[in-house]
This record gives structure tokens, sequence and C-alpha cells, in this order.
């Protein structure tokens, strides 16, 4: 293969107009407002490093006053039906589809994505929109009836309270609906947290839902996660934090939400094995592994990143792969529509990737193709298959989070499934075979919240995601996003204190 090269156009100067960007401040009690300190961060666009705008960085103050609307909204959203939600929930949905591409033009300048990513995004985003509104009206009681003699029982769904939620910069828009969504759905108001660096599409969706939803009932506060995001963590109102992020800052979260007894959903990192048996379809792995190792440019925390291929196939897989993986279009998000691959968010992730692929090759990985960064300006990296990766390595074991698969390989399965298990994550994994068998027993030996079949990265908004082990608990997407924003209460009736019941009335 040729060497990688960076596909550049002149649409830049024109791609995003400057009255397409949302007002660049906090959204608190249904208007966006300035904040009460003055410290700034600037935003950049990540394929030329130029500066897009500069947004403020919120306080605990900034916290409170989000929090306190929310509370305040609180009384009035719980009580409303089901029906009047996911009316409101299906209007939203409209509402980001008739803007999909000023939202996806802001998410590629904003986060560098590739236009297939970016529309992706922004047409799932609707679409959790709708699932939820729908899940609001099929989810309400779990059920009622006489468990003791003389009395009715009935058990209650109802929603935490204020949830805030805390997301992060891969799918800016996307993480943010996954939580939204369900929060609303089940009857609860929240305060969202962006990424300090990709907030723009989520503004922008704040602007387009203020005249949907009711004052206060969502709020954003832009910010640092050591400054806003810990206080959310920490403040006495808020019933629930869920946070997708690193296994770092879920610690802290926990940590902080502990000392108010609040509930936690984390949606942590992850390090997805693809178990590659010897009778697999090697030409098909190979092709999905070039979207589904590849897709966002490697930051997908389900990412299929770590290849565990039967030995006798290994050196023919490793050929596929190579020519996939070499032949991946790369360019800035306005270079066209067939571009795969663009810069990675931030220089600071950029030089992380970079000291990824160096230890890596220093632990004695050799990189069959790419392994650095590509002509700049912007962040980017040539997508990379490391090989001859020890087990137990730093590259073996370690989240990259750009794009690189590293390849490795088993000899029984026993030992696939438990080099497939050992890593710290537990958030999505991959068995490639034509035998049945096989496709039916290694889902249950994987230690994995999600274990596909003969495929990678397909995800439905009707099924859970979340993970086991350091990539966290709780689930988003399906009902069970929304049993998780909910909380349970049995209500009991003594039917004795009914007066005249059998008294000849
Ligand atoms: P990050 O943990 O650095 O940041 C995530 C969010 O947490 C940001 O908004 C950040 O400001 C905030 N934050 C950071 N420190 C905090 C603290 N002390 N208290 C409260 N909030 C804090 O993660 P990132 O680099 O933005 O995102 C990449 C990570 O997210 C990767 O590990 C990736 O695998 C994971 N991720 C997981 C999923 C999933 O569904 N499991 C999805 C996307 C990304």
């Amino acid at each position: 293969t040729s060497p990688a090269t960076v596909q550049r156009s002149d649409a830049h100067a024109t791609f995003v107009a400057s009255d397409e960007l949302p007002p660049l401040t906090h959204f608190i009690d249904g208007a966006f407002v300035p904040g009460t300190g003055d410290a700034t961060t600037t935003l950049v666009d990540p394929s030329t490093e130029t500066p897009i705008a500069d947004v403020p960085r919120g306080s605990s103050d900034d916290v409170d006053r989000a929090v306190a609307a929310a509370n305040a909204a609180l009384a009035g959203w719980r009580r409303t039906t089901p029906k009047h939600r996911a009316e409101l929930l299906l209007r939203i949905a409209d509402r980001i589809d008739e803007a999909h591409d000023r939202l996806e033009r802001l998410e590629s300048l904003n986060a560098g994505k590739p236009h297939e990513v970016a529309v992706d995004d922004v047409a799932s985003a609707s679409d959790v929109f709708r699932f939820s509104a729908g899940a609001a009206r099929s989810f309400a009681e779990v059920g009622s009836s006489q468990y003791v003699e003389g009395h009715t029982s009935i058990i209650l769904r109802e929603p935490v309270g204020v949830v805030g939620a805390i997301v992060s910069w891969n799918y800016p828009l996307l993480m943010a609906a996954w939580k939204i969504a369900p929060i609303l759905a089940a009857g609860n108001t929240l305060v969202i947290k962006p990424s300090e660096q990709t907030p723009l599409s989520l503004l922008a969706l704040c602007e387009l839902v203020a005249d949907i939803l009711p004052a206060g009932v969502a709020n954003l506060v832009l910010g640092l996660g050591r400054e806003v995001g810990a206080r959310l963590s920490s403040h006495p109102d808020i019933a629930l934090v869920a946070l997708t992020g690193s296994v770092g800052s879920g610690r802290t979260v926990a940590a902080a939400a502990s000392e108010t007894v609040k509930r936690v959903h984390l949606e942590l990192g992850g390090k997805a094995p693809l178990v590659i048996l010897a009778d697999a379809d090697l030409e098909l792995a190979a092709q999905t592994i070039r979207t589904a190792g590849f897709w966002n440019s490697g930051q997908e925390c389900g990412s299929g990143t770590r290849v565990l291929v039967h030995e006798s196939v290994a050196d023919r897989f490793t050929d596929l792969l190579v020519e996939q993986v070499g032949a991946l279009a790369i360019g800035e998000p306005w270079a066209g529509d067939g571009i795969e691959i663009g810069p990675l968010f931030s220089k600071a992730h950029y030089e992380r990737v970079l000291a990824f692929i160096e230890r890596a090759t220093s632990d004695g990985a050799v990189a069959a193709v790419g392994g650095g960064a590509l002509e700049g300006p912007g962040y980017f990296v040539a997508p990379t298959v490391l090989t001859n990766v020890a087990p137990g390595s730093y590259a073996s074991q370690e989240e990259a989070f750009g794009p690189i698969v590293t390849v490795e390989t088993f000899a029984t399965l026993d030992e696939a499934v438990t080099r497939a298990n050992e890593v710290e994550y537990g958030l999505a994994a991959s068995v490639w075979t034509s035998d049945a068998s096989a496709a039916l027993e290694l889902p249950h030996l994987l230690d994995f919240g999600t274990v596909w079949v003969n495929t990678h990265l397909v995800i439905a908004n009707e099924v859970p995601w979340g993970g086991f082990k350091g990539s966290g608990y709780g689930r988003d997407l399906s009902s069970y996003a929304l049993d998780d924003y909910s909380r349970t209460k049995h209500v009991q009736f003594n039917h004795s204190s009914v007066a005249g019941l059998g008294g000849g009335n």
C-alpha cells in the first residue's frame, strides 16, 4: 500500500457559517445565560488547529443555579403523563432531523468527525428520542396484586429526581442523547455537562428544544470535569449522576457520589477483543474491522481493537487486515463523503495516541501498516495495525482510543477465552467462527456487556449498551435505561379500612 495521505479541501472556509454557531454560554431554566466567572476554554478545530471560539468555564455557583432550576421544574414534570412527555420527545426528534445538516457540520468542525460518522450520529440521536418516547408510554407501574390477604399492593415506578449527566467528547451529541432521552422519558429533570472541548452540538440542541421543554427541565452547564463535573457528582439535590467517560473519572465520580449516597450510572472505557477462530470467514472479519475498528477514527469505546486470531490463520488474516486498513480514506471532514478517518479530537489526545504506538513498538510490536503521525495541520494519525503484540503487554491491555488495532495469536480456545477476558474492561467483544457450537458457547464465557458473533459494533436503540468490570455499570439505550433512571415504590392498601364493604349498602 502507498503511504497514507490526508485529503484536504478549501470547502473548510465556508463549512460552518458564524451564524450557525449556537449561543456560547450555559443553558439554565430555559434560557442561555452568562456564567458567574470569567474563565474560558478555547475550542479548536482538530482538522486545521485553528481556534473556533471561546466558551465560558462554569463554576459551582453555575451548577447550583442549574440544579435549583431542575429541582423547581421537577414537581411539574414528574406528574406529566407519559403521553405528554412522549409527544415532546417526538417533537425534539423531529427538530433534530430538521436541523441535521447544521448539527452534522458542528459535530465535524468541533470533533473532527468524518461526514459519514456525523450523519450516523445525528440520525441515531433523533432515533433515541423516538425510542424513548415509545418506551415512556409502555413503562409505568410494574404490577398490582393481593399478596397479603385483605391487602392490595401496587408497585410504582417513579422518576429518581434531578439527574446529573456528564458526557464525553467522542460522540458529543449522541452520548448526550443517550442520557437526555431516557432521563426525561422516565420523568426526571436534568443538568448536563458536555466535554469542555466539544460543546457546540449540545448547545445547538438546547437552542432547538428551548421552546419545546418547560423551563428548567433540561439544563446545561459548560466547564471542566474537576469543577462542574465534581459539583454535579457531590451536589446534595442530585439523586443520580450518570457519566460517560474514562475509568479514572468513573472512580472519582463514584467516590464523590458516595458522600450523599447518590445513585451512579457509569459507561466507561473499553478494549474490545475480536476472537477469530480458524474456521472464520477471514475476509468478512477484515472488512468488518475496517469499519468496526476505525469508526470515528477509533475514538469509540466498543471499537474492535484487539484481534486474537488462531495461529494457523494469523498470517493470512493479517495480510487481509493490512490491505483493508491501508486503503482507508483519510481527510478533513469537508474533503468529501468517502472520508473514513478524520483527525483525533485534540492535541493532547493525539499526543497520547502517538505515545501509545511508541510504547507498543518499543515493547517489540511491529507496525504492519501505519505507525505514526500524518502531515499536519491537524491531529491526524495513520490507521495502524500492530503485530507481534505480546500477551499481557501494555498494547494488549490498555485502551488506545485511536485508529489502532493490535493482533495477537492463540493456540487453543481455552487460551483465547482466558486472554480475551484478561483486560480491566468488559464492555464489548466479538467471536468469529462458522461453527454453530462455538458461536453459541463462546458468548457465555466472555465477560463483556455485549458479545457479537460474526459482526462487531452493530448497535440498536432497542438493545442495552453497557459494560462489566472496569467498563462500569448501568445500561444506556433500551428500556433498561429507563429502569436505571427510575425508582421502585410499593404502596399497600388495607381493605378492611374501607367503610361499607360487605356491609349491605
Ligand atoms: P473523561 O473521563 O476524561 O471525560 C468524560 C467527561 O467526564 C467529561 O465531560 C469530563 O469533563 C468529565 N470529567 C473528567 N473528570 C471528572 C471528574 N473528576 N469529575 C466529574 N467529571 C469529570 O473521558 P473522555 O476522555 O472525555 O472520553 C473518553 C472515555 O470515554 C474513554 O475511556 C471511552 O472508552 C469512554 N467512553 C465510553 C462509552 C461507553 O458507552 N461505555 C462511550 C463513549 C466513551
